[in-house]
């Protein structure tokens, strides 16, 4: 049963030992879903003897395969200490860093065996919880999450105009320590746009990343940063869509503007969504639809005029 343990403090964090008993304590991670203050004064309490797990906070409670089941964590799966850890993060360059890039793993297959984000799953809590997306909405998007050091993390899939898998960004659940990098992925040429595939309207909206993309809604993609390549900008303009919007962080107006020239550039139309400062589709996803519905159509003169400001 230690190893239940071992494996809860990988996910959860630092585990306290109560004085005088069998008992562990993490800070419990359903505290926030269950209506309460985040917990950060350990009141979730396991006893791997008794094979029991309470909250003294937000009372949820059940038996130890549960709460391994409700993290997504596999019983009997192998244990990887925080040192195990760090070492085989190490040797993939994985990191210090906001966002990583991995020398030696394939765009176009995950790095190891991943599963749906299906209830039960930490990553299932992550989208619902965290996120807040219902099931039905993130479900398309054929979202996975792995094993070994990619089990905190979600995969968001990038597949080609034949639904083939050809890219990945893996994001990581639990914002616990810094020193692990918040996104990984391939390090690759961009030669794909996130969601591509499935944008069957007239428009589309072209946003930097995954999760601002799934904000913008179905119609949306990610270029995965504030350019795109210029594969990447063939491949939008080889599809015809009556309307190209460009929905970047509000940090990258000029990069807008230069992306939304490529487009002009070639007779589309283009419009441009502005968003608070410091915002992205991702933090303002509640109102972001008032965002779009204000957007501005982008002339030659005024492409000019932004370039120039
Ligand atoms: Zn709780």
């Amino acid at each position: 049963m230690q190893e239940s343990i071992e494996q809860l403090s990988l996910v959860l964090g630092t585990v306290k030992y109560a004085d005088g008993s069998d008992e562990h304590k993490f800070n419990c991670p359903f505290c926030e879903a269950n209506g309460h203050g985040k917990d950060n004064k350990w009141h979730l309490y396991v006893n791997p003897k008794k094979e029991k797990w309470i909250c003294f906070k937000c009372g949820e409670r059940g038996s130890l395969d549960q709460l391994l089941q409700k993290l997504g964590i596999e019983k009997g799966a192998p244990v990887i200490n925080d040192d195990e850890f760090m070492k085989l993060a190490k040797q993939l360059e994985f990191g210090i860093h906001d966002e990583e890039k991995l020398n030696d793993v394939s765009p176009s297959e995950y790095p190891c065996e991943v599963r749906p984000v299906e209830p039960g799953s930490s990553a299932y809590r992550y989208m619902k919880y965290v996120r807040g997306y219902e099931y039905k909405e993130f479900a398309d998007y054929k979202l996975v999450y792995g094993e070994f050091m990619f089990s905190s993390r979600i995969f968001f899939p990038t597949f080609d105009m034949d639904g083939k898998l050809c890219y990945w960004v893996a994001r990581k659940i639990f914002n616990d320590s810094d020193k692990v990098a918040k996104y990984v992925n391939p390090k690759a040429e961009k030669l794909n746009v996130f969601n591509l595939n499935r944008v069957k309207g007239d428009h589309i909206i072209i946003c930097e990343g995954v999760l601002s993309a799934m904000a913008a809604g179905p119609e949306a993609v990610a270029i995965f940063g504030k350019t795109a390549t210029k594969q990447q900008i063939w491949l939008l303009n080889s599809i015809k869509f009556d309307e190209y919007i460009i929905s970047l962080d509000s940090d990258a107006r000029k990069e807008a503007f230069s992306l939304a020239s490529e487009f002009i550039n070639r007779g589309k139309k283009v419009s441009l969504v502005e968003l608070p400062e410091r915002e992205d589709p991702d933090s303002v996803r509640k109102s972001y639809k008032k965002y779009l519905g204000l957007r501005t159509p982008i002339t030659d003169s005024e492409l000019i005029l932004g370039g120039l400001s």
